[in-house]
């Protein structure tokens, strides 16, 4: 088994990730997440938002809907071009990326296909109720165009000047020609976004500076450094508009493949929606006077991905020896699902469920924790190694004497006896 195998059967048996619709047979391109999944996604996305929003003063967030006028998509040149090159094979119509085969039919090995045709990747929606009134509309193909609509909204409504960001996360929808890889290439996916308004005289020094702290912010967050790296898009493959472009990259377990995205985008989103909308997007410095389209930086990315690339990094079987092995994710504490897992030794005994609950009942006040009394301690440790539980917490005998406990660490395994009232300290 490959550690892409591996990964997505660990995923689905583990309740991070398991396959949309699956008792009908499933549909491609679509995930759910499930119990431990959502924990770890919402963490990674709080992890984002921390670092792209919270601890800065010239970014700020929003919040931006789905479906959009639908000139929005006209003006950003989806509607026309946003897709992909398809072949169709002749004899059992399996349709495939032009850049994916070679000549030959990996479904069924003829070597016909039909001339490559585009293929438009946006979903197709209607607005309104009435037959005749009804407007075709799309699921946004990238959330990133919210953010230059509401661009003015934000200059007008907040403190903020230029160079400032604004940073969103929300869905976007490809309909992918071949979804693969688990999450990887979905239909339905998450992305982070945030697009850094500058002078045209100040890109470049913007440009390196997002490039330093997005490659900062995977650094932190993986364990394997030397999976991690730059791609400058070669410049004849640039678009037309882009001055620059790099692909944040790590090593997954069919190549390397693109995690994040950061653009030189120039004036031509906010110069399109002017033209497109008729609304002047222009930006008047406050000091100088000086009336400009602001440049863009855009550093865009995949929270599904990333989890991915996350479930990628930290998946580790370890040889304990004399034949015993422990599967375990070995992820960043502050994306794992629980922060500690909490056990009552035995769960038949009243006064060690009771204490362990009390621990429980003061511990996730603050944290996300989790309670297991089944099985013995060997398994409940497996488990939480498994979903990359940090500290698991047994409540044994000694803790109703002397009330300390025992903390298990999953990295080293190694045991601790630690107070009780400094739990919150400890696993924090
Ligand atoms: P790719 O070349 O892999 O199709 P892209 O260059 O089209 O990706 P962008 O349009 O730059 O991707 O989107 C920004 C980010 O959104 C990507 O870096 C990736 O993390 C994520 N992303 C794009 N398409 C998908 C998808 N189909 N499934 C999951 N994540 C995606």
């Amino acid at each position: 088994m490959d550690l892409l195998d591996k990964v997505t059967s660990l995923a689905k048996r583990r309740g991070i990730i398991y396959p949309n619709s699956e008792i009908y047979g499933g549909i491609a391109g679509f995930y759910d997440y499930g119990p431990v999944g959502v924990e770890m996604k919402n963490n990674l996305k709080r992890y984002w938002w921390k670092e792209m929003v919270d601890r800065r003063e010239n970014v700020v967030g929003i919040d931006g809907t789905i479906i959009t006028h639908p000139k929005v998509w006209e003006a950003s040149g989806h509607v026309e071009s946003f897709g992909d090159e398809v072949m169709e094979c002749k004899k059992c119509h399996q349709r495939y990326r032009v850049d994916e085969i070679k000549d030959i039919c990996p479904n069924c090995g003829n070597k016909e296909f039909t001339e490559p045709r585009m293929y438009n990747l946006l979903f197709e929606t209607e607005v309104g109720v009435i037959e005749n009134t009804k407007i075709r509309a799309y699921l946004r193909g990238e959330a990133c165009q919210n953010i230059y609509l509401d661009f003015k909204n934000v200059v007008d409504s907040t403190r903020q000047v230029i160079p400032f960001g604004i940073a969103q996360i929300g869905k976007a929808f490809r309909n992918e020609i071949t979804p693969q890889r688990l999450t990887y290439r979905s239909r339905e996916f998450e992305q982070w976004d945030m697009q850094f308004f500058v002078h045209a005289d100040e890109m470049p020094k913007w440009f390196e500076y997002w490039k330093t702290e997005r490659m900062n912010f995977y650094e932190n967050l993986y364990n394997k450094k030397e999976n991690l790296r730059f791609r400058q898009h070669p410049k004849n493959q640039l678009v037309f508009y882009a001055k620059d472009a790099y692909d944040i990259e790590y090593n997954a377990p069919w190549g390397w493949a693109e995690n994040e995205g950061i653009h030189w985008r120039g004036d031509y989103d906010l110069t399109q929606h002017s033209k497109y909308s008729g609304k002047d997007l222009s930006y008047t410095d406050p000091a100088s006077g000086e009336r400009y389209i602001p440049s863009i930086v855009e550093t865009s990315g995949g929270v599904d991905r990333t989890l991915l690339m996350i479930l990628f990094d930290g998946y580790e079987e370890e040889d304990l020896g004399e034949g015993n092995k422990r599967t375990l994710l070995r992820i960043h504490k502050d994306i794992a699902a629980y922060k500690a897992a909490i056990f009552p030794l035995v769960s038949n005994k009243p006064e060690l469920v009771k204490k362990a609950r009390e621990i429980f009942d003061s511990l996730s006040q603050k944290e996300k924790v989790v309670w297991d009394s089944r099985g013995n301690i060997g398994k409940r440790y497996r488990y939480q190694d498994e979903i990359g539980t940090p500290y698991c917490i047994t409540v044994d005998y000694d803790s109703l004497e002397d009330d300390t406990v025992t903390v298990r660490e999953r990295d080293s395994m190694k045991q601790e006896r630690v107070k009780i009232e400094e739990l919150k300290q400890y696993i924090s």
